[in-house]
């Protein structure tokens, strides 16, 4: 009897593409047998986490027969008190994928649309066509433009109608690292229709400190059709864990809280982010060795011949000027792991995530080698 279950699914399922991770450093010790991996393909934080987050989860570990808290009371309570909100505004996530895809789930079907960029975070499409909703995707920045490959909001506003149930802006935008300053944000939002809701991953804000930047946060009581998407899985190291957060209208939090499943947040994950959350300590140390790797990494580039795009992240956008996937292949075969990004649209870019000096430099030695052979 023959079967044919993938034409069995939806046909907007039928059509997506998986989500294509960094490479487990264990599998590439798997394939090679190298001794040393250096990995700096999932923008994960080279510290670690909070040394109060391993001891919380530690603690937790003994009540782990007991379902977690599955409305995350504590965790919100010290969300509310950090960024002065309710915790009413607050929807916690098994990771903010999952609050990305809860919106999705929630404001989109057939017939809705979605509107983000060009070279954006891959899982918008996905959330988007999983769901049967159209994905209108708007042209970035050009390639000499101030912000090359960034987001144009310009673009984004000439495909916006009143069928837009959500706009996805990710401010640091990951891959290429580029932002949007406060002021073109809050213009953009006056131009919004108000019951299009504009979500504003900042996934990476922890670690901006561009000028013009500025997290949309304290902006949710000017803009009820503002949310804002949040991780614990960058700079608090906590990626392993799966947790993250939407800020929003209380009326946006109590309909992502009726789709969401009953104990999306795990135990562990939800003491975890509550005590990482109150460790500036260790995000402070986060962010000056990112803001020192950065710079480490761009002389190289720069000695190298090789342009990066400004980012505000914890990963730079490197252009080769030809294609990534071999020197990618190349470095791989030196144990060390970037992403290319040919599926983002910029195959002749890699995306390197900032690590720690030393793993700067095993990068750095590593690249040098590849392009004066390659
Ligand atoms: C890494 C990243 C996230 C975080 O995903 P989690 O599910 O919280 O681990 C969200 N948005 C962007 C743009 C990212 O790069």
């Amino acid at each position: 009897m023959s079967c044919d279950f993938i034409h069995q699914a939806l046909p907007a399922v039928q059509r997506l593409s998986p989500y294509q991770p960094g490479k487990p450093e264990a599998e590439l010790r798997r394939e090679l047998g190298l001794a040393h991996i250096v990995k700096l393909a999932s923008n994960e934080n080279p510290l670690g986490c909070s040394p109060q987050a391993t001891a919380a989860m530690q603690a937790a570990l003994t009540d782990v027969a007991r379902y977690p808290d599955g409305n995350g009371y504590a965790l919100k309570q010290a969300l509310a008190s950090r960024f002065a909100l309710a915790p009413e505004c607050i929807t916690l996530g098994n990771g903010s994928n999952d609050v990305l895809e809860l919106l999705g789930r929630a404001y989109l079907g057939p017939g809705r649309h979605a509107v983000f960029s060009e070279h954006a975070f891959a899982v918008y499409p996905l959330v988007v066509q999983a769901v049967g909703a159209e994905a209108r995707v708007a042209p970035a920045l050009a390639a000499d433009s101030a912000m090359p490959y960034g987001h144009d909001l310009a673009a984004f506003r000439q495909r916006i109608d009143h069928d837009t149930r959500l706009v996805f802006i990710a401010n640091p935008n990951n891959p290429t690292g580029t932002w949007l300053g406060a002021a073109e944000l809050d213009h953009f939002l006056t131009t919004v229709p108000p019951n299009t809701l504009v979500v504003i991953d900042e996934a990476y804000y922890e670690y901006a400190e561009a000028p013009d930047y500025a997290s949309v946060a304290p902006w949710l009581s000017r803009w009820p059709n503002l949310v804002v998407v949040r991780t614990f899985s960058k700079a608090y190291g906590l990626a392993g864990l799966r947790v993250g957060y939407a800020l929003s209208h209380p009326e946006v939090a109590d309909i992502l809280n009726r789709v969401r499943q009953p104990f999306n947040v795990n135990s562990l994950a939800l003491c975890a982010a509550e005590a990482a959350l109150d460790d500036s300590v260790f995000l402070s140390a986060s962010r000056e060795v990112n803001r020192q790797g950065a710079v480490q990494l761009q002389a190289a580039c720069e000695r190298l011949g090789l342009r990066v795009l400004p980012s505000a992240a914890n990963f730079l956008c490197i252009d080769l000027a030809r294609p990534g996937a071999p020197i990618f292949e190349h470095l791989l075969q030196r144990g060390v792991i970037v992403r290319p990004i040919a599926g983002y649209g910029l195959p002749n870019a890699l995306r390197v995530t900032i690590g720690t000096s030393a793993e700067n430099q095993h990068f750095i030695t590593a690249l040098t080698e590849v392009l004066a052979t390659a």
